[in-house]
């Protein structure tokens, strides 16, 4: 048997890191996601490059299924062993190598979490800006989903915050791609080949990243609004103003009705509410609030409030972050399915108060939350414990997407594709570009081994 081959022969160099525990590969048999699991064959811990080189060449000669593992918070079936084999969890990998001060860079393992890294610059006057809403995910992780979150307004998402990553290839060869320069017009952008690769075309091991100074001054607000259109508006004009906001995020009534009791929220109402975030100057970031809050009024928003005490703006943001958990704990013994459409910004308003529509007419409860400033936007799908419950979810979601794609928009702003997502690839990008697609993924997994089952449907 292939599997029975790799495990006598990586167990020689793995030892008791390579596991057939069954604790340990139900824990990797799914992510947060309602995706069926499946069981990988064998749980692999791996600590060097050299390791997942070795291992990688094994399963490769034996055409056994590798499945990267960061620390599995992805929403689309993306960790999934869809066709069995190993799964190579990355987490122990988790030093930070190197920070230059100087240069405004780092270079890290890819176990390393963002949550830690940012930990680990606390006293270098640096952060690492990008944040999905959990702090338990990986760089290597994000690298995989190409992975965003709210201060992506202000400072882009991984796309724009990797400089260069050392990636083990199918058949186990170890190459590097980029640099630590901050532009290169020197052949094919290979780091941005293997951003949203999700696992399919290699395995990231080190990555080199940017860093920000820490703002001289920061403040946070909400405001509320009337209605959804309102405060979506605000945020259009807000954009083509050119405001430089660090973040902002709206999240509908039925949202603010969870995070209100979910988080402990005093002063709000469960209306549309948008949360802001200046970065700057004490002068620029008082600018920048003075025109956003006149805005806001002028379609409408009431009871604009300020945080600038870091522990009230802490206690804001985390409440933000934790909106996913607000929403499960809505209709405790309901599963939620994560939507994440994006549109361009010039079509927010229409797709927003769309979806919210669409959910009326669904019957469900799905709380909108967005990182509007991107034109991004979720809702959390509650499914019903019931036998047709997970369909009715489905069906929902497909709306939402045909509605984003009827706009110009994507089925996915920083989520990716995994499972969940792959039968919208083909409406999207076209059938030429998709067979592009899959002629890098053979050119790179001549064996399909790496993640197989995830981005394209068969
Ligand atoms: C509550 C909650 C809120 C979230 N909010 C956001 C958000 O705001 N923005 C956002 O973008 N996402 C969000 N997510 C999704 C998730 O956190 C991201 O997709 C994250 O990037 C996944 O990181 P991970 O380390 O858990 O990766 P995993 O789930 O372990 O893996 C994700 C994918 O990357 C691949 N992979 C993992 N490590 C590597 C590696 N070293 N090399 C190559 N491929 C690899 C995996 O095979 C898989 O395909 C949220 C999830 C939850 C549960």
């Amino acid at each position: 048997m292939p599997v029975e081959t790799v495990l006598a022969a990586a167990s020689a160099f793995l030892g008791d890191r390579l596991t057939t525990n069954a604790a340990l590969r139900e824990q990797h048999s799914h992510g947060e996601d309602t995706q069926p699991p499946v069981l990988p064959d064998a749980v692999a811990f791996v600590e060097t490059t050299e390791e997942v080189s070795r291992l990688l060449a094994l399963c490769h000669q034996e055409h056994v299924p590798v499945v990267a593992w960061g620390a599995g918070t992805s929403l689309e079936g993306h960790v999934t062993p869809a066709r069995g084999g190993i799964s190579i969890d990355l987490s122990r990998m988790n030093k930070v190598l190197d920070v230059s001060q100087p240069d405004m860079d780092c270079r890290v393992e890819a176990g390393v979490t963002r949550a830690q890294l940012n930990t680990h610059l606390r006293d270098s006057g640096l952060f690492f800006p990008v944040d999905p809403g959990t702090s338990a995910c990986t760089i290597g992780g994000m690298c995989g989903t190409r992975a965003s979150g709210t201060n992506a307004v202000r400072y882009g998402t991984m796309r724009e915050n990797v400089m260069g990553m050392t990636v083990v290839l199918a058949d186990g060869r170890v190459i590097k791609t980029g640099g630590r320069v901050r532009k290169s017009a020197n052949g094919y952008d290979l780091t941005r080949l293997f951003l949203g690769s999700e696992g399919t075309l290699g395995i990231i091991t080190e990555i080199q990243l940017r860093l920000h100074g820490i703002p001289e001054a920061i403040s946070s607000a909400t405001c509320q609004f009337p209605a959804l259109a309102n405060a979506v508006d605000s945020v259009i004009e807000i954009l083509q103003i050119g405001i430089p906001v660090a973040r902002m995020e709206l999240l509908d009534d039925v949202q603010m009705d969870a995070c209100i009791r979910y988080s402990k929220l005093d002063g709000l109402s469960a209306m549309p509410t948008l949360f802001f975030e200046f970065h700057g100057t004490e002068a620029a970031v008082a600018e920048q609030a003075r025109m956003a809050e006149e805005i806001a009024q002028q379609h409408g928003a009431q009871g604009f409030r300020w945080a600038t005490d870091p522990a009230e703006r802490g206690k804001l943001w985390q409440a933000r972050h934790d909106a996913y958990w607000a929403c499960l704990a809505l209709k405790p013994g309901y599963k939620g399915i994560a939507t994440d459409a994006i549109v361009p910004i010039s079509r927010l308003t229409e797709a927003v108060v769309g979806v919210k529509e669409d959910i009326a007419a669904s019957g469900l409860t799905a709380p909108i939350v967005g990182h509007v400033g991107d034109g991004n936007f979720h809702t959390v799908i509650l499914v019903p414990p019931e036998p047709d419950g997970l369909a009715r979810a489905w069906e929902l979601d497909k709306k939402i997407v045909a509605r984003a794609l009827s706009l110009g928009g994507s089925c996915s702003g920083e989520h990716g594709v995994g499972i969940g997502k792959r039968e919208f690839l083909l409406q999207e990008h076209g059938s030429d570009a998709l067979a592009v697609m899959r002629s890098i993924k053979l050119a790179l997994d001549p064996r399909g081994v790496m993640n197989p089952g995830k981005i394209f449907l068969n």
